[in-house]
């Protein structure tokens, strides 16, 4: 109501006048109303007004405008709107004219409502509110000023403001008062001060002020400082009898049993006298103290094993750790006294900290007095010096005795894949003994040995490798049971064979029943098999040994496996007996745990003996690099490390060990061999042994044309040397490709890529099958894409298919064709064309593994050995395939199995019965004319390569497969 001190120019201009509101309350005003006159330029300035460090202040102003319509006649200078100006300053100043105001519009301000005339009759006042924004401000104040340029305004209020944080106090934090930023969506940021006995929890509570004056985004907050608890927004400290330890606990809480807080502000309880805490007890935990004996202790004794047994302590002192320690004391005879019993003697599963209530004590001496202490012992003890140790003691005298070891094992003749052992009777026998036991492994292998019983001090234990070290061990068995194994002892087969060695090895009487065996074994070889390998076992027990005997021989056909005679040695792998020739595959699904069954078959590495140096391909679950192994006591050797990639899941982890859990069974050449896995670093790692060439199918394609043909056999011969061990083993690969055959740098070919869920994930090639699953659908045998059945024979195909790529330096198989277009033309009997250049016995074999039927595919031994005879008789991979069957985007027709020519089903063995020339059976099987398709192609001339000689013979079989052909419907090729 006072005087403004605002000043207007010019001086008629804007007036300074007193006025009533609507509801006749006297209201300051400046007005104008000058719109009648030409030019107007009037100036209305405010007084200097203090920022208070604002950087963005709001100006709202009110006011009335007169609607230029309703004036009469006046229209044409008439204005509806005024300017609004601010000037900065840091201090009060005498200004000019217009006081320099042009330099900051701020606006053009327009009226929402006008006036007319009428509504001044009737005292209507139609007053406007606008707010307008300046900012950043940067001077300590400013200047408004209002331009008329003629219209007819009453401003009624001018209000000047800025907005802020106020002073807050949130989560025990402190905030002050707070000016926001100048920008519109600025926070400033502002840390709180923790109140009175408040810390910071994690971090220092942080706010953020908005231009809006709001406080947003809290972050971290104060708790009370241990020892006191938040009542009210404020700390109050912990009474006598309670604590407080933690930041995170929320409020103070009663001491636990046992334990006492005798002052205020406790952050922890301190125990009563006997009882104790150790460090990894929590704080609520109560003070606890030793237990007291174990009770109701019995003693069963077996012999000379004595098994404990006895119930938990009375006085368990308030604790769950509670173990058990036994001391075992042997009563000397005569009164001398009690003696401690010698690291001989055996507690399973421990002597100390025992946590089940028995333990068994082994290897005691017979017929022997005993005194066992047994006491409980909890976290506390070894606190508890001065508590008194508990015992509750047991006497026991033990049985008969097992015999003590053998001391020493001497050897004998040695000869290549022999060694005689001779040995004392042991020291203490104990009883007569029964037998000895010969436990013997190859030196570094022992996860599997063999164990042979004598009954002698002697023996000459056979079938071991030349040039080997064996580890020998020996034990006796009395009716009292097995004595304890002797010390290892090592002892290395002879180089070289020599005849004196030899027949230093078995008795004349041997020799003779051996070669009357082999002649029997010939003979019903003959008979009874038509192939294969015949096993002998002669048990000669008349010179005081066990003498196996086993010949075998391998002759190549395609017919059933005869079983192996039961053998008498028994084999041992990993805790599993196994019979020699049976080894299996154990699926890594039997075991409950997998990292169980990865640790069972891998070696665990230290990540340190690795030095990752490139990286050379990429796997499912990550890189694959090479670089050194050296572990301790080996040289060094180059190996492929496969990692898992950082982020996985456990069952990826799971999953990329499962390979290495398969791969640790295998032991062959032709196997990529597994080094061992890294599991207790990061990252997972499966190390194998490095294959310098990489990948089969690539290794080709660089090398196109560049190889002779007895190389390439060579290589299939090792991939089918390989896949045999993998069938006898009972493991079916079920993706056999180029692509997952790795090669050495001498061209060793070996199998990779094991594993379960590879064949259906990992591999690029594999494609979903109608029924779901995915498959390498060019690779696979059609009853394994029709119906899942994967087996040998299936791997059979693949490696028929694998064989197509190998001697055509990588070829995609099948080219362009689309997967259904492939099982289509499979299903109707077509198959790849022989590669350019491929032999044609090598065709013959390939079209072998893709007979349709899988009882008539070869197996893999038949396929090793057929592959044998073509490598020592090149001149047999003279002929090429024929150029009809090499016509390229063509498939061939396969007659022998589905076609109706009348020799389907039809053996080779079974035609050539049927024509009485039976006889040459196996010479068509070495020479490979397994099947009757590649039988009808045969000239005269391949009939004499054979071997068949003798004229007659030759008309006959050819006059036979000219009807054949006739019969067999053209055997053409189609498209
Ligand atoms: P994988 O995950 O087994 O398919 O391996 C991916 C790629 O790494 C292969 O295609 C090879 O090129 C390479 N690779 C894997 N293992 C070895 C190895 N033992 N020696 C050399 N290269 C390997």
């Amino acid at each position: 109501m006072g005087d403004l001190g605002w000043v207007a120019y010019p001086k008629n201009g804007w007036e300074e006048i007193g006025e009533v509101d609507e509801d006749y309350a006297p209201i300051h005003t400046y007005q104008v109303c000058r719109v009648m006159e030409q030019n107007q330029n009037n100036w209305l300035y405010t007084n200097w007004i203090l920022t208070e460090g604002a950087q963005r202040v709001y100006i709202e102003l009110k006011f009335t405008l007169r609607d230029c319509n309703s004036l009469p006649g006046g229209v044409g200078t008439c204005k509806e709107t005024f300017n609004m100006y601010y000037y900065e300053t840091d201090g009060d100043e005498e200004e000019g004219e217009d006081g320099g105001m042009r330099d900051g519009t701020v606006d053009t301000i327009a009226a929402d409502e006008s006036f007319t005339e009428l509504d001044l009759g009737d005292r209507v006042m139609k007053l406007n509110t606008e707010v307008r924004d300046l900012g950043p401000l940067t001077h300590k104040g400013f200047y408004l000023a209002f331009q008329d340029l003629g219209a007819c305004i009453a401003l009624v209020s001018v209000r000047v403001f800025y907005k802020r944080c106020p002073f807050l106090v949130k989560s025990l934090a402190e905030f002050p008062d707070t000016i926001p930023g100048s920008e519109a969506s600025q926070l400033v940021e502002v840390v709180g001060h923790c109140v009175n006995n408040s810390l910071p929890l994690y971090e220092p509570p942080r706010m953020h002020c908005s231009t809006e004056g709001e406080w947003l985004v809290p972050i971290g907050k104060c708790v009370c400082k241990p020892g006191y608890e938040e009542i009210s927004g404020a700390c109050q400290v912990c009474k006598v009898g309670f604590y407080r330890s933690l930041l995170e606990s929320p409020g103070c809480s009663k001491c636990p049993p046992h334990s006492v807080a005798r002052q205020t502000g406790a952050t922890v309880c301190t125990c009563e006298d006997g009882y104790y805490k150790i460090e990894s007890d929590p704080s609520n935990m109560a003070c606890t103290r030793p237990p007291s004996a174990p009770r109701n202790a019995i003693s069963n004794v077996n012999e000379t094993s004595v098994f404990l047994e006895w119930s938990i302590p009375l006085e368990t002192g308030g604790r769950k750790d509670i173990r058990y320690n036994i001391l075992c004391r042997q009563v000397l005879p005569e009164g001398r006294g009690l003696d401690e019993c010698g690291p001989n003697v055996r507690f399973l599963p421990r002597r100390v900290a025992l946590s089940n209530t028995s333990v068994m004590v082994a290897d005691l001496q017979s017929h022997t007095n005993y005194s066992f202490l047994l006491e409980a012992v909890n976290g506390v003890s070894e606190l508890a010096k001065d508590h008194p140790k508990q015992y509750v003691s047991l006497n026991v005298t033990t049985n008969q005795a097992a015999p003590s070891p053998v001391s020493v094992v001497r050897k004998g003749h040695t000869g290549k894949s022999s060694i005689a052992l001779s040995w004392a009777e042991p020291d203490r026998p104990n009883g007569i003994i029964l037998e000895y036991e010969i436990k013997y492994f190859e030196k570094e292998q022992d996860s599997s040995y063999t164990i042979i019983k004598s009954k002698d001090t002697e023996m000459v234990v056979e079938g071991l490798k030349p040039s080997s070290v064996y580890i020998f061990q020996v034990r006796a068995r009395t009716s009292a049971g097995y004595g304890a194994f002797s010390r290892r002892f090592e002892f290395q087969t002879s180089p070289y064979l020599t005849a004196t060695s030899e027949r230093a090895q078995a008795s004349i009487i041997a020799v003779a029943i051996t070669l009357a065996l082999v002649l029997l074994a010939v003979v019903a070889g003959f008979l009874l098999s038509g192939r294969g390998c015949c096993c002998f076992l002669a048990k000669i027990k008349s010179v005081k040994i066990k003498c196996v005997l086993c010949f075998s021989f391998r002759r190549c056909g395609y017919s059933k496996a005869k079983q192996d005679p039961e053998e008498e040695k028994m084999h041992f792998h990993n805790g599993h007996i196994k019979f020699p020739g049976v080894r299996t595959y154990i699926d890594p699904l039997t075991y409950e745990d997998p990292n169980q069954a990865v640790h069972e078959f891998a070696q665990e590495i230290d990540v340190s003996s690795i030095s990752i140096e490139r990286i050379i391909g990429a796997g499912e679950f990550g890189e694959v690099c090479c670089g050194p192994l050296r572990l301790p006591g080996k040289r060094e050797i180059q190996v492929a490390i496969k990692t898992l990639k950082v982020g996985y899941t456990e069952q990826q982890r799971r999953d990329f060990l499962w390979e290495a859990s398969i791969m640790g069974q295998f032991n062959h050449p032709n196997i990529i061999r597994l080094e061992g896995v890294v599991t207790k670093s990061k990252p997972v790692m499966i190390i194998t042994e490095y294959m310098e060439n990489g990948s089969l199918d690539t290794f080709l394609k660089k090398n196109d044309g560049q190889f002779t043909v007895i190389q390439l056999v060579g290589m299939l011969r090792g991939i089918a040397s390989g896949m045999r061990y993998l069938s006898d083993m009972g493991y079916v690969h079920r993706d056999l490709a180029a692509r997952n055959i790795l090669v050495n740098g001498n061209l060793v070919c070996k199998v990779s890529d094991f594993g379960l869920s590879r064949v259906l994930e990992d591999d690029p090639e594999a494609a979903y099958t109608t029924r779901g699953g995915k498959i390498p659908i060019r690779w696979t045998a059609p009853e394994a894409i029709a119906y899942r059945k994967f087996t040998s024979a299936s791997d059979v195909w693949s490696y028929g298919i694998v064989m197509w790529e190998v001697m055509s330096y990588g070829e995609r198989p099948y080219w362009e064709m689309s997967n259904q277009d492939v099982i289509k033309a499979v299903e109707e009997s077509y198959r790849l064309p022989g590669p350019m250049d491929c032999p044609e016995a090598l065709y013959h074999l390939m079209m072998d593994c893709w007979q349709h039927e899988r009882t008539n595919r070869p197996k893999f031994d038949e396929i090793v050995c057929l592959l044998d005879k073509l490598i020592r008789n090149p001149s047999s991979l003279k002929k090429l395939v024929n150029s009809s069957h090499r016509v390229s985007n063509l498939l061939v027709e396969h007659t022998t199995a589905d076609g109706d020519c009348g020799t389907q089903s039809q053996t080779v063995g079974e035609w050539l019965d049927s024509i009485k020339m039976g006889r040459y059976t196996e010479l068509f099987m070495e020479a490979g004319y397994s099947s009757m398709e590649t039988v009808t192609q045969m000239t005269s001339e391949d009939l004499r390569r054979v071997g068949v000689n003798l004229a007659g013979h030759q008309k006959k079989i050819i006059t036979s497969i000219q009807e054949l052909r006739v019969h067999m419907n053209n055997s053409t090729v189609k498209i």
